[in-house]
């Protein structure tokens, strides 16, 4: 069973972007944000 974690990552500022902030971030900064998926594959 795979799990899919996903964080937003300033490519401004290099640094995680919490997703609280995330809107204010582009509004405000004009952040360049992206979405990453952090997939943990099970290895068998
Ligand atoms: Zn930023």
């Amino acid at each position: 069973m795979a799990q899919f974690k996903y964080v937003y990552w300033c490519v401004s500022h290099q640094q995680y972007v919490e997703l609280s902030v995330r809107r204010k971030l582009r509004d405000q900064q004009c952040c360049k944000i992206v979405k990453l998926n952090l997939t943990r594959s099970k290895t068998s």
